[in-house]
């Protein structure tokens, strides 16, 4: 990253790449203390560039695209981690970019995410690497059996992934991927999921929030809970601990995010990273003093990083593109009204305008005083919105 010590002041063009709906959440931040915004990003209309009054539309890895970004902005920071590792060489060499670019590098690829985590001494499942169909056809891998073949690049909310039962899946598994570089990785038997959102600055402070609990259904986060009784509390210290020593080994500055599964034992396996915010963290805008947006914000412009606080317990629902749509396949809006009259209830839309199965539409975060309040309130909208409760 070019020197960039000093701290930037409101007024300043903070960039994005990327204009999904954590670019439009970052922007929403950055607008509020005073920042302007500017996103790189090829889609019109996205979500982020909706919100941001200046958008470079083009491809990431556009020089030209780079160069007026590079000019426009003080500082530039990711919402989406796929960004071309050259492209973003390019603008860490240029403008102060948070986070760097060989940390996004090792977040691209999960076998160097793996390798990491035993770089820093952190557990991660018992995985192999496979490079060709030749690798594939090792019958030592019986061993991680049964186990899931996930794409070492570019997969996201399950995508890229299939399970393998048996030996002789593996090769069929590796083609349907696309005979890509792959991680074949144990199922593990799961407890729960938990996850950690912490932010670094550039001299090295690190703040963190209180892990989260997550849950999944296929291979989407489904919803997140947050405050006393959401996490064991010694599972919560391990996992920020653990959250900490990646945090430091990847010199990281920025907001990051580690998953954790938590195992029957109560013993924590690192799944993945994501280099900036994530999903999880969602409803620390409506729990928290400070959100992780407003510390992805902070640590980009070198301001003190605050302790941020959990104010309230919070349940966060995911509202994907099916809930669009009813039995029949009828396109329909979902009863908003009902929703916001659930006591707690902050609704997030993230000005998505074509409604897909698996699509983040938005979220909606249910906050308490204490945690069964809030799920209370949340099994209720499971109930509005026709998903099977949690
Ligand atoms: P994505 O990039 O799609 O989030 P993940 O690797 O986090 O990919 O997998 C998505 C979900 O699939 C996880 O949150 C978890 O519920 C489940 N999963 C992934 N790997 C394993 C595993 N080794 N054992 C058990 N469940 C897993
Ligand atoms: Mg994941």
């Amino acid at each position: 990253m070019r020197r960039a010590d000093a701290y930037i002041a409101p007024g300043a063009t903070l960039g994005v790449l990327g204009g999904g709906q954590l670019g439009r959440m970052f922007a929403h931040a950055a607008q509020s203390a005073g920042y302007m915004v500017a996103v790189l990003e090829p889609e019109a209309h996205a979500p982020a560039a909706q919100v941001a009054p200046q958008q470079v539309c083009a491809a990431y890895d556009d020089v030209d695209a780079l160069h007026r970004i590079a000019r426009l902005c003080a500082a530039v920071t990711i919402e989406f981690e796929n960004v071309p590792a050259a492209a973003l060489q390019w603008l860490d060499d240029h403008v102060p970019l948070a986070p760097h670019a060989p940390a996004v590098a090792v977040c691209q690829d999960r076998a160097e995410e793996k390798a990491l985590f035993a770089r820093v001494g952190v557990p991660c499942a018992p995985h192999a690497v496979i490079a060709d169909a030749a690798a594939a056809a090792d019958p030592a891998l019986a061993a991680l059996l049964p186990g899931i073949l996930k794409t070492a690049r570019l997969g996201y909310d399950g995508k890229g992934q299939v399970t393998v039962r048996e030996i002789g899946e593996l090769a069929d598994a590796f083609a349907a991927l696309g005979a890509v570089r792959c991680v074949l990785e144990r199922r593990l038997d799961l407890r729960s999921e938990i996850s950690v959102l912490l932010a670094r600055g550039r001299d090295g402070a690190l703040v963190a929030l209180p892990p989260q609990r997550n849950v999944h259904r296929d291979g989407i986060l489904f919803a997140s809970f947050a405050g006393d009784g959401a996490v064991d509390s010694a599972v919560a210290q391990r996992a920020l601990d653990a959250a900490r020593a990646v945090a430091v080994g990847l010199d990281y500055v920025g907001v990051l995010c580690v998953e954790f599964f938590v195992l029957g034992d109560g013993s924590l396996v690192a799944n993945e990273i994501a280099p900036r915010p994530h999903n999880s963290g969602h409803h620390t805008i409506d729990s928290c003093d400070f959100s992780q947006f407003d510390l992805q914000l902070r640590a980009l412009v070198g301001a003190p990083l605050p302790a941020p606080r959990l104010h309230s317990a919070a349940v966060m629902l995911n509202l994907l593109g099916e809930l669009w749509f009813d039995a029949s396949g009828a396109r329909r809006e979902p009863d908003w009204v009902a929703l916001l009259a659930l006591p707690g209830a902050s609704l997030h839309l993230y000005g998505k305008r074509e409604p897909r199965r698996g699509r983040k539409m938005g979220h909606v975060t249910f906050t308490a005083s204490t945690l069964a309040q809030a799920e209370a309130a949340a099994r209720s909208a499971c109930h509005v919105l026709g998903l099977e409760p949690f």
